[in-house]
């Protein structure tokens, strides 16, 4: 048995780092604990009932847009519709919430992807993202396959791309270790050849160099997972402040326990107490 340990603080979502398998530490306050060796072992979190806003730092009886206070989910511009539907960037109109905040995250190279957690899915992130957000997706699979000059032109490109491919995924699909390997490669060039027209379209609207194909090689992702759930039963702090079982597996955001899963992402900014 590794030694037992208590620490207090708020969750921010946990750190991950590809490997055999991915390695993953929780992340409470400033408290730190490594999750791969708690594998098989019991573990509690206890919410205290606090919640701290994961920008301005006061205190908040609800946690909006994954961890913000109200005023802080109004301002910003990272809680904007627009982060979620880059295709709506309002940047151009001079209404951004921050336009420096969105000159350095926005104006960025950004990737489109294929993925497959819980079955074919397209996707895209900021580069200096790359691998990290596969791996908080669950992800066992994944090709980047365009670069694009700004996150809005990845909007446009992901519109396209939704027309013949999913843009979700089915957590409980992903939990349950159910997806099915796919020819990554085999499908990018599907895709690419039938969303020919609607690129072009894009590459004459942005410039023919706005949109780059990327001969990357595929990744592949391993999770600390003793045992996948059969049936997916999920925690919920606000329903019930203490969740505890023996850890089973953390992949993704989740941790998966002998008495359910819980998606400690959507708990950010939540004070826990965690026993190991
Ligand atoms: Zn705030």
């Amino acid at each position: 048995m590794t030694d037992a340990v208590a620490l207090t603080g708020c969750l921010t979502k946990m750190a991950v780092e590809p490997g055999s398998p991915a390695r993953y530490t929780l992340r409470a306050g400033d408290e730190r604990l490594d999750l791969n060796a708690r594998l098989g072992q019991p573990l509690r979190l206890t919410w205290t009932g606090a919640i701290a806003c994961t920008h301005c730092g006061r205190a908040t009886k609800k946690s909006f847009g994954q961890g913000h206070c109200y005023p802080c989910f109004k301002k910003l511009a990272r809680c904007d519709s627009c982060i979620m539907k880059p295709e709506q960037c309002h940047y151009f109109q001079g209404t951004c919430r921050e336009p420096e905040w969105g000159e350095t995250h926005c104006f960025r190279p950004h990737v489109v992807y294929l993925a497959n957690a819980s079955g074919l899915k397209v996707g895209i992130t900021r580069e200096t993202q790359v691998p990290t957000r596969w791996l908080d997706q669950g992800a066992v699979q994944a090709l980047p396959i365009l670069e694009v000059d700004s996150r809005q032109q990845s909007g446009f490109v992901e519109v396209l791309f939704k027309d013949e491919v999913s843009d979700r995924t089915n957590w409980r699909t992903m939990l349950k270790g159910e997806a099915v390997e796919l020819d990554l490669p085999g499908e990018r060039d599907r895709l690419l050849e039938r969303l020919a027209p609607g690129l072009l379209a894009l590459r004459e609207r942005f410039g023919h160099d706005a949109i780059r194909e990327l001969d990357g090689a595929p990744w592949a992702f391993e999770y600390p997972v003793l045992e996948h759930p059969t049936k997916v039963v999920s925690h919920n702090f606000d329903k019930r402040p203490e969740v505890a079982g023996t850890l089973l597996g953390i992949k993704g955001q989740y941790l998966i326990l002998d008495s359910g899963v819980i998606n400690l992402r959507k708990f950010t900014g939540y004070e826990v107490t965690v026993e190991a």
